[in-house]
């Protein structure tokens, strides 16, 4: 439970570092939600919940915290610098490119269990205006992976404590990797639906329609969502230094994909032409 104390014109919520690690899933970036306090109590109804498996708990806000307490919370919220300015020895430290971990500066991890904990947080710069940060999240601005990609990986290139190969091996390995090989093997075991009444199959029947009401029949895991992927996987390849692990990884993966979709088509042109 939070107290509502004013608007902005950013399409996001501003609250406290707690208050953004209590919540489900820290949204920290994605989407959140409030619900008022009466209509909670008053309009909120367990039958309101979406009958799918997961639906009903997953998200659904059916517990009521009416105290935040820090020790409860995602642990990210603890990194939080809480001084009101960096000493000198700070500077010193980034000049010599030393781990953050080797400078002591205090933090939410040190203020735990004490009544610090709740008043005091100090910050460094001050603002006149809230809404003189972004208003729309480039998450929300960038309208495809792929230029939400680009994004990552060049604001990655122009950080010099940052290796953009580093970033690229985490994005493949962490993300598309793991959805890649997960839908490739989900591929060839998938079901069947019709297009007009959404009629599961667990195979396609013999006459090539829908049984119900002839409509067509089509796959739910589309070949695009395997191979889109990793065509993202092969120009990130290309463009960046990936470990030889990782690249043989993608190798072995081609070899799969294509067993399975085929190679694709090679373009026959004529001699003039070439
Ligand atoms: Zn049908």
């Amino acid at each position: 439970m939070s107290r509502v104390i004013g608007f902005t014109k950013s399409q996001g919520i501003y609250a406290h570092p707690y208050l953004h690690a209590a919540c489900r899933r820290n949204a920290d970036g994605d989407e959140l939600c409030i619900i008022l306090l009466m209509d909670a109590l008053l309009n909120f109804s367990r039958q309101f919940l979406p009958d799918r498996r997961g639906g009903r708990t997953m998200d659904a806000p059916l517990v009521l915290s009416t105290m935040l307490d820090p020790l409860e919370i995602d642990g990210e919220a603890y990194n939080v610098d809480v001084v009101n300015r960096y000493p000198l020895e700070f500077y010193q430290a980034a000049m010599d490119c030393k781990l953050p971990s080797d400078i002591k500066i205090k933090r939410v991890e040190d203020l735990l269990n004490k009544p610090e904990q709740y008043e005091g947080l100090m910050f460094t710069h001050l603002s006149s205006n809230i809404n003189q940060g972004p208003m729309v999240s480039a998450y929300k601005t960038l309208a495809t992976m792929e230029e939400k990609l680009m994004a990552q990986l060049n604001i990655a290139k122009k950080f010099r404590c940052v290796d953009e190969n580093d970033v690229a091996k985490l994005i493949i390995d962490k993300h598309f990797l793991k959805d890649l090989k997960g839908n490739l093997r989900k591929y060839s075991s998938q079901a069947f639906r019709c297009v007009s009444c959404n009629e599961k199959y667990l195979r396609p029947p013999l006459i090539g329609k829908c049984i119900k009401c002839g409509g067509k029949i089509i796959f739910t895991i589309a070949e695009g969502s395997v191979k889109k992927y990793f065509e993202h996987c092969m120009n990130l390849n290309r463009d960046y230094k990936l470990p030889p692990y990782l690249q043989q990884d993608l190798m072995i993966l081609q070899r799969r994909i294509e067993g399975v979709f085929g190679k694709p088509d090679t373009k026959q042109i004529s001699l003039s032409k070439f």
